[in-house]
């Protein structure tokens, strides 16, 4: 990899060498395992003395290529790629921790994140707490000797709350504690994590970096240090991404830079008017001046992202007329994808969680979310004006 490039040439140019045939796209490496010419060399390469590729639950070219990419995007070391996002951010938690220790998380974070800290980690020992996203002056407060990790997400799902990732950065460093941010919905087109200090970052590949809805993945990126105790957990806990599922990844990774400047450019539009629609009490968008953290938002990240969420003045029903109504944007539970996508959160992503929990993270009766595709911006207007 060529590290004058830009990281989205990297992103483009960083592939595998090519084999004898002289192939200009990467090919898939579809193999369970790999062969070795001698004993001799077999011996050397398990004692880790000689390079060489042993079995794809530990590494794979096709899954090395999209690791390598990775690592170029988000500015890390080292890194490994799962079967899902939510194998990373287990992963990124339980190779870290010890019975006994406590994890500090910010609120807003994903559902089954939220399940891994509440249900999970507890049966082994593992206590965690929740700070508020916006409040870090605080969090110093909810330090104990035994915390080791601080677990953030920004802007979070779908409450599209930002955590100030340099002062996260300092608090970490002043704590001693590891900084681990889910970086899933910036991307890291949009905001580096490494660059305020995150010691270990994950994704849910599944989202933006795949970005057409086809395949499950997810990632750990982080320096050669850390990286060593989560390689060990992976490798022989076995969470392993498909080879298949990698190089389709990989080969999206190529075009995340264009993808997400139109997703952000088509979502503040559509934010905007919104905005000036009946029916709507409020818009939440990061790079809407009317959000919150908006002067935070333009710090750290680079655009405002693909999902905007809206506020319907006739709450649940009004929500669920709008999902009924639209006849090209779908209905579905997935984000990050060429197509629009709408979802209720209240009745379905976090149904499990009671009315003031979701109060506490934004989650109103009315709320839509809404992750912007690729299509027209005025054939998305049409549709949303079905229900509105
Ligand atoms: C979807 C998502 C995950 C989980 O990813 P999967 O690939 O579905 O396992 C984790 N974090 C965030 C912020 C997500 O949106």
């Amino acid at each position: 990899m060529n590290e004058e490039q830009q990281p989205e040439t990297r992103a483009i140019r960083g592939q595998l060498p090519a084999t004898q045939y002289r192939e200009h796209s990467a090919p898939l490496f579809l193999t369970s395992s790999f062969t070795f010419p001698s004993a001799e060399s077999m011996a050397e390469t398990f004692a880790g003395n000689e390079e060489g590729i042993i079995y794809s639950r530990y590494n794979n070219p096709s899954v090395d290529e999209l690791i390598a990419k990775a690592c170029a995007l988000e500015n890390m070391e080292a890194g490994f790629a799962t079967a899902s996002g939510m194998s990373a951010v287990f992963a990124s938690m339980a190779a870290l921790v010890e019975q006994g220790d406590h994890i500090l998380a910010t609120r807003a974070v994903f559902g089954s994140t939220h399940q891994i800290l509440t249900q999970i980690l507890p049966k082994w020992g593992v206590t965690f707490t929740y700070v508020e996203p916006d409040q870090p002056e605080a969090w110093a407060e909810a330090v104990r000797p035994e915390t080791r990790l601080f677990v953030t997400e920004t802007p979070s799902n779908p409450g599209l709350q930002l955590v100030d990732l340099s002062e996260a950065g300092r608090f970490c460093r002043t704590h001693g504690l590891t900084f681990i941010v889910d970086n899933c919905f910036a991307t890291p087109y949009l905001q580096r994590p490494a660059d305020f200090g995150a010691d270990l970052v994950t994704h849910s590949a599944t989202k933006w970096m795949d970005g057409q809805g086809r395949v499950l993945g997810g990632l750990l990126l982080g320096s050669a240090e850390i990286m060593e105790k989560v390689t060990f957990f992976c490798r022989h806990t076995g969470p392993a991404i498909s080879p298949f599922n990698a190089w389709v990844i990989s080969k999206s990774l190529e075009t995340l830079h264009i993808r997400m400047e139109a997703h952000c450019r088509s979502a503040l539009a559509l934010a905007g008017w919104l905005g000036e629609q009946r029916g709507i009490d409020r818009v939440h968008y990061p790079y809407l001046p009317s959000h919150p953290q908006y002067a935070l938002a333009t710090r750290q990240m680079s655009a405002g992202g693909g999902i905007v969420t809206f506020e319907l003045t006739g709450g649940e029903a009004a929500a669920r007329r709008l999902l009924d109504s639209v006849q090209m944007c779908t209905r579905s539970s997935n984000l990050g994808d060429t197509r629009t996508i709408l979802t209720h959160p209240a009745t379905t992503t976090h149904s499990k969680l009671s009315r003031e929990e979701r109060a506490a993270v934004g989650i109103t009766d009315g709320l839509v979310r809404m992750s912007v595709g690729l299509e027209a911006v005025r054939d998305i207007q049409a549709d949303l004006l079905r229900g509105l």
